[in-house]
């Protein structure tokens, strides 16, 4: 049984203040016993937001980092910096990054590999256009991001991993993907991963959800066989996510 994976993606907001207060504020809402719960915030609020979760359930993620060790990269974030400050999982390939910083499925690749070098767990997203769904090519286009992100990456070190599904056109639009649509590209992507590995990676692997997630869609998306949890923006900077974390 894999355990469920819920993790807020809190993009560009919450300044390292207003970090703290809605940290305190979501602490005492988001008890689930069984599930990871995961913060995934800005940079530079990582640091105080690892303070304020201390002796809860929360698990602190960065939104992205960079694929070397160190050195003239002005502006990034190496993954020996997240793991110092203790960040114990980093978003990989969101699609906005892929879209607004030109990130290619490669680069993902080069960032899941160092990541987990360093024993961050990626949270690597992956997701369609509406335009590609219109066209029916979106399970071939999830398949390729897929098989490109996990290059070279042993079996062992990919069943520690998670990937979000995320159809672009549902994030940040409140259009959420009806609850087959996300559980037959959830299931590609097992399929997919049974295909690059085995089986056993296969169903170890935790494959979320993300793209309008909220108190109300949480409960059934969640419930599908292939869908261990979600990946929520929006809906993680209130107190609505308390419900989304403990939706049944
Ligand atoms: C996201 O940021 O990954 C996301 C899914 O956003 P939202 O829940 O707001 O659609």
């Amino acid at each position: 049984m894999r355990r469920k994976i819920i993790a807020g993606n809190w993009k560009m907001n919450m300044t390292p203040g207003e970090a703290v207060k809605l940290v305190e504020e979501l602490k005492p809402l988001v008890k689930n016993e069984e599930a990871d719960v995961v913060f995934c915030v800005p940079a530079i609020d990582i640091v105080p937001v690892v303070e304020a979760v201390k002796g809860s359930n929360i698990e602190v993620g960065a939104e992205n980092m960079y694929f070397e060790e160190k050195g003239a990269y002005t502006g990034e974030i190496s993954p020996a910096m997240l793991v110092d400050a203790g960040v114990k999982y980093v978003i990989l390939g969101h699609s906005e990054r892929r879209d607004y910083f030109h990130e290619t499925s490669e680069d993902v690749n080069k960032k899941m590999k160092k990541a987990l070098e360093h024993g961050l767990v990626p949270i690597m997203c992956c997701g369609e256009s509406l335009t590609q769904r219109e066209q029916g090519i979106t399970l071939d286009w999830i398949r390729q991001q897929v098989k490109v992100g996990y290059q070279d990456i042993a079996a062992a070190d990919a069943a520690k991993t998670v990937i979000a599904y995320e159809p672009i056109w549902a994030i940040g639009t409140g259009k959420t993907a009806t609850t087959e649509q996300a559980e037959e590209v959830c299931k590609a992507i097992r399929d997919c991963i049974a295909e690059i590995y085995d089986e056993a990676t296969a169903e170890a692997i935790r494959i979320q959800y993300g793209g309008s997630v909220n108190a109300g869609n949480a409960a059934e998306l969640f419930a599908q066989p292939d869908i261990d949890g979600g990946l929520v923006g929006g809906a993680s900077l209130k107190a609505e996510f308390g419900k989304v974390v403990c939706y049944k």
